[in-house]
């Protein structure tokens, strides 16, 4: 059997759990472990795929075509493994299984309750598909003290006395605030927050404590005293420049290897070469490119974390510093006001997207990008306004529009796969990894190295195949496509610096140790047009 880290948070919200889990699952990792981590998330919704990712941050999408909380994002890009449907688990999905097992009859003759059927289920969840690993770190949504976190604490607290001795370790993710005026760290919240868990029944095994600065030991001590701990148990996380320093700064706290004691597992050898190689080139670039992201949901960082992450990604590969800079869509009404907003790019990049504000300014940007030869990389969206313009603007169908913005156009250049118009909503999007072949020569091609790739796709429309022709006549070519449906998936314009659309979504597979091949093409386009700049 595996054994089990729990990863809770207290004091607040957003204190990066998912990240500091990701890290500790990179060195547990780079000690020859085969580790999985999943995700709890407390809320009602079957999955966060009808969120507004402004509220909620961004959706991610596994390879097996689930839409998952963000944080899954994070144990992709940190560690080898991939995470699939299994990987998170909402409170809508828990009472959802449960309640088709009452209808069913599973439970004839009792009371349906939280305890210990929601408990049980959660349970069940903990262990499955656990077979080939050996640990498995499971984040816990939310901030002990919240109701709807209850029935997962519960049940991670029942885990601990089914499961074998030395099977589980509980860490307990909190804040130690700098106070200004009094010139400290303090630890109150911390110990309230370690009795709130404590009331629940479960007693943290280790404390990280994230701050702002360095925690001094006395600090450390303090809190260890007063939270039932050995000093070595309090593991601070201060605030770094860059999320992939994490892995070393834990390292260097003992993390991994106060884990394994705990769970009495060997600690073994490992390196962090691959991690100090990725530090030291984010914090020594050689050059510094400013890309604009076109999106309305621009004011959020968490809106477009992947893409983010993926073009850091294609920075540390070029050892280059990326600008991004934020474009609301909304605000490029005319050429004017591109040429504005794009005097100092060096890239565009219009990200995916749904629903009908902004996309007009999305349209200009990518028209804007292809007349001026600035390097632009569409994604899904991105791809879908870049054919708009090229129909509108090359193919003179000034009416070209997608059907999801103007369902009777005559001229529906993008437009509804079949049974997605006006399908419901939950989970019936074209979700997960499709098949697609590449054209030799193409930049697609060139940037992959290979013929067959896989990627992950979210959406409803599709580029419509009864104008391919005409767009390869006027220069816009479709470079990959689905071998099995024939669905166009990346496009291309051969005269233009560096101009591609793809249908699917590469950010969702880009990590800091394997970068994805098009953000790399993109940034080095980037670079090399800042170049030509001077
Ligand atoms: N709204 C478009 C569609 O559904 C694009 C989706 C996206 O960018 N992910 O096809």
């Amino acid at each position: 059997m595996a054994k089990y880290i729990f990863i809770t948070g207290g004091v607040m919200s957003a204190l990066g759990k998912g990240i500091t889990g990701a890290a500790l699952g990179s060195l547990l990792e780079g000690r020859g472990y085969r580790v999985l981590m999943k995700k709890f998330d407390p809320y009602l919704n079957i999955d966060p795929g009808t969120m507004s990712p402004f509220e909620h941050g961004e959706v991610f999408v596994t390879e097996d075509g689930t839409e998952t909380d963000l944080d899954l994002g994070h144990y992709e890009r940190f560690l080898s493994s991939n995470t699939n449907k299994y990987s998170n688990i909402t409170s809508g999905k828990v009472y959802d299984k449960v309640l088709e097992k009452e209808r069913r009859g599973d439970y004839l003759g009792q009371t349906v309750q939280v305890i210990p059927h929601i408990t049980d289920m959660i349970k069940e969840r903990i262990t499955k598909g656990d077979d080939d690993y050996d640990i498995v770190i499971i984040e816990v949504g939310g901030t002990v003290g919240d109701i709807e976190s209850l029935p997962f604490l519960e049940a991670i607290r029942q885990f601990k006395y089914d499961a074998p001795t030395n099977s589980v370790v509980y860490v307990h993710v909190t804040y130690v605030p700098y106070l200004e005026t009094s010139g400290e760290m303090k630890t109150k919240p911390t110990q309230h927050s370690v009795q709130k868990l404590m009331e629940i029944g479960i007693m943290a095994d280790i404390l990280v404590c994230r701050s702002r600065y360095p925690l001094n030991q006395d600090t450390k001590s303090k809190t260890a005293r007063f939270c039932n701990l050995r000093d070595e148990d309090i593991i601070n996380a201060f605030d770094v420049a860059s999320i992939y320093e994490i892995p070393i700064m834990l390292n260097k706290e003992g993390m991994d290897n106060l884990v394994l004691r705990k769970l009495q597992l060997d600690e073994k050898p490992y390196t962090l070469d691959k991690w100090y190689d990725i530090s030291n080139r984010i914090k020594d670039p050689k050059h510094e490119v400013t890309v604009a992201m076109v999106g309305k949901y621009v004011n959020l960082k968490d809106t477009y974390i992947s893409l983010r992450e993926a073009l850091n990604h294609a920075g540390i590969h070029h050892q280059t510093k990326i600008q991004v800079k934020l474009v609301d869509s909304e605000g490029i009404k005319t050429d004017e006001d591109a040429r504005n907003a794009f005097a100092n790019v060096s890239g565009i990049l219009t990200p995916g997207g749904f629903g009908e504000r902004g996309v007009e300014g999305k349209i200009r940007s990518s028209a804007y990008a292809r007349e001026n030869n600035i390097p632009y990389f569409g994604i899904c969206l991105g791809m879908q306004v870049a054919i708009i313009d090229f129909a509108r603007n090359v193919l003179g169908l000034a009416d070209a529009n997608s059907q999801e913005f103007a369902p009777f156009t005559p001229n529906p250049v993008i437009h509804y796969m079949a049974g997605q118009e006006g399908a419901e909503k939950g989970g019936t999007m074209r979700l997960g990894a499709y098949e697609c072949e590449l054209d030799e020569g193409s930049l697609a091609r060139t940037a992959y190295g290979v013929k067959t790739i896989h990627e992950r796709h979210r959406h409803r429309l599709e580029v419509n195949q009864d104008y391919l022709d005409r767009y390869s006549e006027q220069g816009l070519v479709i470079s990959g496509v689905n071998p099995g449906s024939g669905l166009p998936e990346v496009a291309e314009i051969p005269g233009h610096p560096w101009f591609l659309g793809c249908q699917f979504h590469p950010e969702f597979k880009s990590k800091p140790t394997s970068p994805h091949p098009l953000f790399v093409g993109f940034i080095s386009a980037a670079i090399n047009h800042s170049s030509q700049k001077g």
